[in-house]
């Protein structure tokens, strides 16, 4: 099967334990991966919201270093894409397809110029927040409830001449509301559910419906998260929670924006979806309880697909 996702946390904690992306104990390894006919990752590195100016880009260099290494020493499996063409290339060689992202716009230090040091290091998204604040904007924990600062216009909108995806996952309203004043090509939430979770990390991180609605009209993405807390309650979040979330994307006529951006290695998740592996068990279980075959290919790949390749 294709699977393709948006966000994972694997080479920070590759970074972090001293793990190799080859074969490891965390959510993900190229051993496991190997299982997919066709597999594109995006490579999260996190910059935690304690790391600030030269912190927070010394941190990012390290990870990405780190990722530049892993790549290189398993290069006859994985490949890291640069541009559409590189993930047909990676895909026809039978490659994973690597993408290089940045969670959290601290990475810039407050430095438009930044972003195309990270654009030649390969990055091709950056969400623009953490939970906390930066000088881009703030995050959905936020004491701060305002939109984006005019740094963070001028970001949205140098990153959308660049073709480096503009990811809202962790913004708050007011800055989502934002992002989509000021931009005018589609853009993403990588790594995030619905408001029909009842806990105040759900309500707090998950997109409301006029979020969502604003996504489809723009032919933006949303990825799928499996974070037990964001995908339901009292131990209700695993697979069961997974197609309750997708019955109510695809109730809100979001069929061609859905993909996933699991969160793995990046949060606690139900042992039933703990770890990559568990990716085709999920296909069944959709598959059974009534997602058609062409909606499930959808989700899985196609649409994340077809949004790399018309906004890369
Ligand atoms: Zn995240």
């Amino acid at each position: 099967m294709k699977f393709l996702d948006f966000h994972c946390d694997t080479i920070g904690e590759c970074y972090l334990q001293s793990k190799s992306l080859s074969q490891n104990d965390l959510h993900i390894d190229l051993q496991r991966v190997s299982a997919f006919s066709v597999y594109g990752q995006l490579f999260a590195v996190w910059i935690p919201d304690e790391k600030r100016g030269e912190s927070a880009f010394s941190y990012y260099c390290a990870v990405r270093d780190r990722f530049y290494r892993e790549i290189a020493k398993n290069s006859s499996r994985i490949m890291q894409c640069f541009s559409k063409d590189d993930l047909q290339s990676a895909f026809s060689q039978k490659k994973a397809a690597a993408v290089l992202t940045v969670e959290g716009g601290s990475v810039l230090g407050g430095d438009l110029e930044r972003l195309d040091t990270l654009y030649r290091d390969g990055v091709r998204l950056m969400t623009l927040t953490w939970n906390g604040s930066n000088a881009i904007g703030n995050g959905c924990f936020a004491e701060n409830k305002g939109g984006l600062t005019d740094f963070g216009k001028a970001v949205v909108r140098k990153m959308q001449c660049l073709h480096m995806l503009v990811d809202v996952s962790h913004l708050n309203e007011r800055g989502f509301f934002d992002v989509a004043e000021y931009t005018d090509k589609p853009f993403l939430a990588s790594h995030s559910n619905a408001k029909i979770v009842k806990n105040p990390y759900a309500e707090a991180r998950n997109l409301s419906g006029a979020q969502i609605q604003v996504l489809t009209e723009r032919d933006g993405l949303i990825g799928l998260n499996f974070c037990a807390d964001f995908l339901g309650n009292d131990g209700n979040t695993g697979m069961d929670a997974v197609l309750r979330h997708i019955t109510h994307f695809l109730d809100l006529g979001a069929e061609k924006n859905l993909a996933f951006g699991g969160d793995f290695d990046g949060c606690t998740v139900h042992p039933l979806l703990n770890g990559i592996e568990n990716i085709p068990l999920l296909f069944d279980y959709l598959l059974q309880h009534g997602i058609a075959e062409s909606v499930l290919e959808d989700i899985f790949f196609q649409n994340g697909y077809r949004f790399l390749i018309a906004n890369l």
